[in-house]
């Protein structure tokens, strides 16, 4: 029968181990502080800047909040980004996406300190990370390492297809694994015999942006399925790349869309956050 691989209680073992640490951190004098910039006020993006000041408050992390107005500037906010570099209270700093249009997103982001930059967008974090430095890792794909060491499911010397080739998923996805010794395929739009190549994985992780696009037929026997997918179905509930309820009978282990990847992400945020001052 397929295991569950269970992001909601992963992710409360993490955040209650890092309230612990934070506890101890405070008692020796240190204090995390995470600084939260959010433009506009665009709905989905106030929801997510709420979670993350919740989990900080759980956790112990300070948070400071700067809520700008949608028509704030790019030198406002590259203004602000410079005064919390130098803040030395300010240890992570976290520009909610996306930002407004007449925003150039790359270059607000590669304004952010690499020491400060608890999502690991910044250039020389995404170096590090392929050159196996320590640096701020990209969330989504520090989740699913967690979710399969956490779940006691061996990487090494295994075949992983990754389906999606972003820069914040595929990508540091394939470098990650490669850090476990796995053997990594990154599948994208432009592959051919896709089906040939998943059922050829041990480890299947899928980032496609498309509701339920791996079927059973596209999975071997006994793998292990990774949905990273988010998406709302027709009767507004939650799904996602994978068709879970084709798939699960086919895997060994699989993680649920909601529930699996998606709970951690905040967990792993809020990791990296207490990496700054274990540094
Ligand atoms: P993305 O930037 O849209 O990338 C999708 C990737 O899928 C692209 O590389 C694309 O190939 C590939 N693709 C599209 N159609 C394909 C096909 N028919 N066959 C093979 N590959 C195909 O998506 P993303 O930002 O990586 O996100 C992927 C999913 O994960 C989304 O559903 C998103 O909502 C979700 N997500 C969840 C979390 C979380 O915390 N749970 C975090 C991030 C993202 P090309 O490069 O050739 O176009």
């Amino acid at each position: 029968m397929a295991q569950l691989i269970d992001g909601k209680k992963i992710s409360a073992d993490i955040k209650e181990e890092l309230r612990l640490e934070v506890e101890t951190l405070k008692e020796k004098g240190i204090s995390v502080c995470l600084a939260v910039i959010q433009v506009g006020t665009d709905p989905a993006s106030c929801v997510y800047v709420r979670n993350k000041t919740r989990a900080c408050a759980y956790i112990g992390i300070e948070s400071k909040s700067y809520d700008l107005p949608e028509n704030t500037t790019e030198e406002e906010l590259e203004n602000l980004i410079e005064q919390l570099n130098h803040d030395q209270s300010v240890n992570g700093i976290l520009v909610q996406l996306p930002l407004p249009k007449h925003m150039d997103e790359d270059r607000i982001i590669n304004l952010i300190h690499p020491a400060k930059d608890v999502y690991g967008f910044h250039p020389i974090n995404v170096g590090r990370l392929w050159t196996g430095e320590d640096g701020f890792l990209y969330c989504t794909p520090a989740v699913i390492i967690q979710l399969l060491k956490r779940s006691h499911i061996p990487l090494e010397g295994k075949n992983c297809v990754i389906v999606g080739r972003s820069n914040i998923v595929g990508k540091p996805m394939a470098a990650l694994l490669l850090r476990e010794n796995a053997t990594v395929t990154i599948a994208h739009s432009k592959t051919e015999n896709l089906k040939e190549l998943t059922k050829q994985a041990d480890l299947l992780i899928v980032a496609v942006r498309k509701p339920k696009f791996i079927t059973a037929d596209y999975v071997k026997e006994g793998a292990i399925v990774i949905d990273v997918g988010m998406h709302r179905n027709e009767e507004n509930k939650l799904c996602g790349d994978v068709d879970f309820e084709d798939v699960k009978p086919h895997t060994s282990a699989i993680t649920p869309v909601p529930g699996g990847v998606g709970p951690m992400t905040i967990a792993m945020l809020m990791e990296n956050c207490v990496k700054t001052v274990r540094k």
